[in-house]
């Protein structure tokens, strides 16, 4: 037995069973198969199954890799695009910035951007003092 699918040109698919394909095509020229839906027989036809197609596009677990490759590089540019900004817009002051970020602040006189190092924990105290500071990423110097 062979199941074949079939379609008419009414636009029903349905399948059916034959002994072999050569019985479908004896049936087929005696015009004995017919669509159950329209009823005509000269419209019917094997339908021809979509083919399986091999493509060389990555596959969704490579494409998930490439594209977190690619955002995580996309994030270390902005980053560097931010640290160069602050470097330009900003005086490193290194380990004294908790000192001098306060006495920027206390001191409205020497009103000046400033970066530097600060713990997770100095940099909770300032902002608790109302002192306007943000944390940043700082990529690493890739020429070391
Ligand atoms: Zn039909």
């Amino acid at each position: 037995m062979i199941k074949y699918n079939l379609e008419c040109s009414c636009g029903e698919t349905f399948e059916s069973w034959f002994q072999n394909s050569n019985e479908y095509e004896k049936l087929l020229k005696k015009n004995l198969i017919n669509c159950y839906v329209c009823g005509r027989s000269k419209s019917v036809k094997k339908s021809i199954m979509a083919p399986s197609v091999a493509t060389s596009k990555p596959s969704v677990a490579e494409k998930n890799v490439e594209q977190k490759k690619e955002f995580l590089k996309n994030v270390k540019s902005k980053i560097k695009e931010l640290n160069d900004y602050v470097a330009k817009n900003a005086e490193y002051v290194g380990d004294k910035f908790v000192s001098e970020v306060r006495s920027i602040h206390y001191d409205k006189k020497k009103k000046r951007n400033i970066y530097g190092n600060a713990t997770l924990e100095e940099t909770k105290e300032l902002q608790e003092e109302g002192i306007d500071v943000a944390t940043i990423p700082w990529a690493p110097k890739e020429d070391a």
